[in-house]
């Protein structure tokens, strides 16, 4: 059996667990916490960061510091997993779906501005397959109208953009705010886990104060007020220094982890690109924007039929492959919340999207023998 994905083990994972549990400091913000803080800031630039116990709740942090309160509306894909709007729901926000490109799942940066009311608060860009949407449009909105941009950067880790000017930035750099997830379907991870990357300065005291249960425990503990209080509403956001210490044997051998997932990703293109020649499938494209991060790799296929018998067929020959995302307009909570505009693309991705095995230790071997699979299946 070729599972959808594999956890994949660096080596170092349990050492550092167990350097962790000896430090007799396990509870969160300890010595990998802080390990892994580094890593982030100073690989990616970004000005300061929080680890938080998945991604789910870098974005409920996001929601909390941007104050969103009932009937905000926040603009964001329809094609996005649940936590990207439920990050905001929870705050009672209203979600104003936008459709996905014609080229990629992506949000459609030209459908954003006419969504926008004087009631909008936030855009929620997400980087699908970790393939940046026009950060430059995007951020110009903002700008223009006033608004906040959190970046769902859930499947993003070292993935970039190149803005006008040819700069190249990490995604996840650029927003007010970005979230980033370690659950162990992503390129680097421990488990459950998340980062939020906060590139606003106006942001980060408050952002430890939720993060700590309302409390200025951090700054207490930094010897920069004397007395540990209650301050603000908050939660408990942040991951014990185990989860910490398997994500920073991770961190360290990101380079290798990332080498060799675009590999598996070109094997994959390269033996499945005479079947969209042949109008059979089309293969992910990118925009010259964005880099490739081998996040995951997908097909488009002709129509729902062909997907589910495909994935029947794969089943069938012991290889795992999954469709995702569901029209989150359409789905059962959101439909009679939804305003009613249809988003075809979001729903064409719904149809027709398989995402194959996408893991390090997929062999060359198992890759071809899926697409040999995929190829006499649509031949
Ligand atoms: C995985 C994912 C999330 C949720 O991440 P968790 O760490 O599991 O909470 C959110 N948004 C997107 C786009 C994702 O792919």
């Amino acid at each position: 059996m070729i599972p959808f994905n594999k956890p994949y083990l660096t080596g170092k994972e349990g050492h550092y667990i167990y350097q962790a549990v000896l430090s007799g400091k396990i509870s969160g913000d300890g010595v990998f916490t802080k390990k892994c803080h580094q890593w982030f800031e100073q690989n990616y630039g970004f000005k300061k960061v929080l680890l938080t116990t998945s991604c789910t709740d870098a974005l409920e942090m996001a929601a909390l510091l941007l104050d969103i309160q009932p009937g905000d509306e926040v603009i964001m894909p329809s094609y996005t997993f649940v936590s990207t709007s439920n990050a905001f729901v929870l705050r009672g926000a209203i979600i104003v779906f936008a459709d996905s490109r014609t080229d990629h799942p992506g949000m459609d940066e030209s459908s954003i501005e006419v969504l926008i009311t004087p009631k909008t608060k936030a855009i929620v860009p997400v980087h699908y397959a970790g393939v940046a949407c026009d950060m430059d449009i995007i951020m110009e909105l903002a700008s223009k109208h006033n608004l906040f941009v959190v970046e769902d950067a859930a499947q993003a880790v070292d993935a970039f953009y190149t803005d006008k000017n040819g700069v190249k930035k990490p995604l996840g750099s650029i927003g007010h705010l970005a979230a980033f997830s370690f659950h162990e379907t992503k390129n680097i991870m421990s488990g459950e886990g998340g980062l939020l990357a906060i590139n606003d300065e106006r942001f980060i005291e408050r952002a430890e104060i939720i993060r700590e249960k309302g409390t200025n425990r951090s700054a207490f503990f930094r010897g920069e007020v004397d007395k540990y209080n209650w301050v603000d509403i908050g939660s408990s956001f942040l991951p014990s220094d185990i989860i910490a210490a398997f994500l920073f044997a991770q961190l360290e051998n990101l380079q290798d982890i990332q080498a060799k997932r675009k590999s598996i990703w070109h094997q994959y293109f390269n033996q499945l690109e005479d079947l969209q020649a042949q109008g059979k499938l089309i293969l992910p494209s990118l925009p010259d924007f964005a880099s490739n991060n081998a996040h995951m790799f997908y097909i488009l296929l002709p129509n729902l039929e062909t997907r589910t018998a495909l994935i029947e067929f794969l089943k069938a020959n012991n290889i795992l492959s999954v469709f995702h995302y569901l029209s989150l307009h359409k789905s059962a909570f959101y439909e009679n919340k939804h305003d009613g505009r249809n988003l075809p693309y979001s729903d064409h991705y719904t149809n027709t999207l398989l995402r194959l095995p996408m893991f390090y230790e997929l062999e060359e071997e198992q890759v071809a023998k899926i697409c040999g699979l995929i190829t006499t299946y649509l031949k």
